[in-house]
């Protein structure tokens, strides 16, 4: 079948996600016919680095053979099985490895089946402790500026990227936002671990004022992904750890993108040694193969809701696909490479050739800024470099970007001005090079009137 068919029978049935559906008068959806690797390959036979491992969830590369020969067993084995009154062997493995993976004391595992599912998942446990807790008035939940947890109505509200929220603000919960700690913010000779450091303290005054009605503070771990890639220190999460303790009210951990190795730890949440009373991930946990999410919690959370049915303090939350056998067995595979093939401390050479690569970039004039956790780097387009001045978001130098990347073989997915990089493990320094040069010379191009 021809490319221009598919894309005809497309257009006239589905609608994208993310899409503004008009931008497809004039840009071409691109019909996929096979992956493999890093490599996503069109019917015409042009091959694209996916350089932002299809929407931050590909660890391992496409069709992998090793997760591919474990579903097929499972596929043999039993398919889906309702969770409420049963279980299976699958998903008793995944949470016994996840509970010895993640940070001490996370000692429990409630699955759902998209990032957003979880985050919502979380929030509920959450109210609802504090509810068996005997207390009433914790109903809010504060969350950082730039922030982003998914999509479905309590998931956007505690997100703070305006271009998602801003239309449904009328249906959203309230929230209470302290600013970012995002270093991007950072004065000029100022270190990113000391700015992080001072930026706990319009979150100490806003718990100290709010703590009595606040369930929870939900953060995104080192990178606020989907807000343009903003970083900031450990030392923040640290300190953060501490207020809420000494308030209070619970740390939900977001790590549904920056989990599974992403900023150099198998969790960002590593980095700064802490553990929060919830901890959310999807994405990268079955390998970029099937929807799965999970929240971990700890005893104390899971012993809160452990009474005779009659005192009705049970979570009474469900998802049909719940803790689908399929995508835990994607998840135990995932789990097996990264365990067989040492992947953490392997990937410690790609980041280090990452920052190489990055180098470049900085001298750039319409630069802004180069910033890097583990396999993650970011690269900021700003009008004027020494201002970091912005360019109008009208503008679109970003799809700019995006469309050059394309003709010259690399799906690159600018968040408005900002290019990165976040590849799926088994990209190679040779690959790393050609993507970073299509980035560059894209950057230039895009940036050059
Ligand atoms: C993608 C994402 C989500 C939402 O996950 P979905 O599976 O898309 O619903 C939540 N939080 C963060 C940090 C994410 O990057």
């Amino acid at each position: 079948m021809g490319n221009n068919t598919l894309i005809e029978r497309d257009l006239s049935v589905l609608w994208h996600p993310c899409t503004q559906m008009k931008d497809h008068e004039s840009l071409p959806i691109i019909p996929i016919k096979k992956a493999h690797g890093i490599w996503l390959e069109d019917f015409e036979g042009n091959k694209y680095i996916d350089a932002i491992s299809s929407w931050w969830v590909n660890m391992f590369g496409h069709c992998n053979p090793r997760i591919n020969a474990a579903l097929n067993q499972q596929l043999e084995t039993l398919e889906h099985v309702i969770l409420a009154g049963f279980t299976h062997e699958t998903i008793v493995e995944l949470s016994e490895r996840l509970v010895k993976l993640t940070p001490t004391g996370l000692n429990k595992t409630f699955f759902a089946d998209n990032g957003s599912s979880a985050i919502e998942v979380s929030l509920k446990m959450s109210f609802h402790y504090w509810v068996n807790s005997g207390y009433k008035n914790k109903t809010k939940f504060i969350n950082l500026t730039n922030s982003y947890h998914g999509e479905t109505i309590a998931a956007l509200s505690v997100g703070d990227v305006a271009l998602y929220k801003e239309t449904y603000e009328p249906l959203l919960l309230k929230t209470i936002t302290a600013p970012s700690p995002d270093c991007f913010n950072k004065e000029q000779g100022e270190t990113d671990k000391d700015y992080s450091a001072r930026m706990i303290e319009p979150m100490r005054e806003i718990l100290q004022q709010h703590a009595d009605e606040c369930c929870a503070v939900i953060i995104e771990p080192l990178i606020q992904c989907a807000g343009n890639m903003r970083m900031y220190h450990p030392v923040y999460l640290t300190l953060l750890r501490q207020a809420c303790d000494e308030f209070n009210v619970h740390l939900i951990c977001d790590e549904i993108a920056v989990g599974f190795g992403r900023t150099g730890t198998l969790f960002a949440s590593e980095q700064a040694d802490i553990t929060p009373d919830f901890m959310c991930l999807s994405k990268g946990l079955t390998g970029g193969y099937l929807p799965l999410s999970v929240v971990l919690t700890t005893n104390n959370v899971y012993d809160a809701f452990y009474d005779d049915y009659e005192n009705l303090t049970a979570f009474l939350h469900s998802h049909s696909y719940t803790g689908n056998p399929i995508g835990c067995r994607a998840a135990l595979a995932t789990l097996d490479i990264f365990e067989q093939d040492n992947v953490i401390n392997a990937n410690q050479k790609l980041a280090n050739h990452l920052t190489k690569v990055s180098e470049k970039f900085k001298e750039h004039p319409h630069v802004g800024d180069v910033r890097q956790h583990g396999m993650v780097v970011a690269i900021e387009m700003v009008k004027d470099k020494k201002s970091k001045t912005p360019y109008d978001w009208k503008e679109r130098r970003g799809l700019r970007v995006y469309q050059y990347g394309l003709k010259n073989g690399v799906l690159l997915r600018p968040l408005g001005n900002v290019v990165y990089f976040m590849p799926p493990y088994v990209i190679t320094e040779e690959q790393i090079n050609q993507m970073a040069q299509v980035a560059f010379d894209g950057i230039h191009i895009a940036t050059r009137d």
